[in-house]
């Protein structure tokens, strides 16, 4: 709008001098007017309460920002390329963008996980700090350039649920010969304690529970669980979700598309995904509860906090392989495991004194 009215006061004055509209005027005025339609893919089933209504509601934002001149249209997982395939349709420009998790690509690159998620490592409100503020953006940037892709936080579920299952876990033995979906590192560690890990994207989790091909699954939350009806083929649901307790999700989007955008659509779109990222948020924060009142009182599940030394023994695994996640030859993935690791150090010291301070004495 503002540069419409700039280019006018523009032609105006220019009429008033009683001399011709230059060229490069005429240029700049149609070149803010161009309608810009891309496509998104996304690795969530298409209309998923929360993560599988961001990447609309970032398209929403897009639109009535731009005025229309950046016209996103979105398609849920399997629409245009499977869940899995994201990564690579917005990285060779087959689509312009992409909405879902970096952990997903860890076999293109294992410090890809660093941006969605660590085993014990960081919460949403830290995470976001890292990414926005603790020189954490800058390194993903660093890395998915690689890729031709330029990434942005745009969502985050707050800390998940350590999953279902169909027995009581009581000690690291009951997880053995188990088949949990679980991806990123948390899989690794599951692997480690004698399971099999799988991962696969969230449409394929409740299928796969019911003919028995995987035996326990981590998804989200309840907000997010109750949606897929995961207590229909699990008992147990346990707690907490030491393996993403602050995920992070991701817009990519394609270099050169990014590249033949003008200043104020970059801006919309940066913009559009921070709201996303705080609003997500917010949205798990309120519906969770009362989606777990519903499964613990309508529908009979077992809420179960692992024991303490169960998660013990998780946390020291997870610490060890995820030193070991990186590729110690990539002097990036050495930055982005030391970048993280140092700010997680200094983020806990704080808010032992005052998130968990607080927590505790309320
Ligand atoms: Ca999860």
């Amino acid at each position: 709008m503002l540069l419409r009215m700039t280019a006018l006061i523009l032609t105006l004055t220019v009429a008033a001098c009683g001399g011709e509209q230059t060229a490069a005027t005429a240029g700049a005025a149609a070149t803010s007017q161009e309608v810009y339609k891309w496509s998104m893919v996304t690795t969530w089933p298409k209309n998923l309460p929360g993560m599988g209504i961001a990447p609309e509601t970032i398209a929403k934002k897009v639109k009535e920002m731009s005025n229309g001149r950046l016209v996103i249209k979105v398609y849920g997982a399997g629409e245009v390329v499977g869940p899995m395939e994201v990564f690579d349709a917005v990285s060779l420009g087959t689509v312009q963008m992409g909405h879902g998790a970096a952990y997903y690509w860890k076999g293109k690159d294992p410090a890809t996980q660093f941006f969605t998620a660590v085993p014990f490592g960081l919460t949403a409100q830290e995470m976001n700090g890292w990414l926005l503020h603790g020189g954490g953006l800058e390194l993903w940037r660093e890395l998915y350039a690689q890729y031709d892709l330029v990434p942005f936080p745009a969502g985050n579920t707050g800390v998940q649920m350590a999953g279902w299952f169909n027995k009581e876990i009581n000690s690291l033995d009951d997880m053995k010969g188990l088949k949990m979906r679980i991806p990123g590192l948390g899989g690794e560690v599951f692997e480690r304690l004698g399971g099999t890990a799988v991962s696969m994207a969230g449409g394929d989790i409740y299928t796969s529970m019911q003919t028995g091909v995987i035996d326990a699954t981590e998804w989200v939350g309840p907000y997010n669980d109750l949606a897929f009806g995961l207590h229909q083929v699990a008992k147990y649901y346990y707690y907490p979700g030491w393996q993403e307790p602050g995920p992070n999700l991701e817009l990519i989007v394609n270099k050169d598309a990014w590249d033949t955008l003008p200043d104020d659509l970059k801006a919309i779109v940066e913009n559009a995904a921070l709201a996303v990222n705080a609003d997500l948020l917010a949205e798990y924060t309120a519906r969770n509860n009362a989606a777990l009142r519903e499964l613990v009182d309508e529908h009979g599940v077992q809420l179960r906090r692992l024991p303490d030394d169960v998660l013990k023994e998780l946390q020291v695994i997870s610490e060890e392989l995820t030193a070991k996640a990186i590729d110690r030859d990539s002097d990036l993935a050495r930055r982005i495991y030391e970048s993280f690791k140092q700010y997680q150090k200094d983020v806990v010291a704080y808010h032992e004194i005052s998130e968990r301070a607080y927590i505790n004495a309320r």
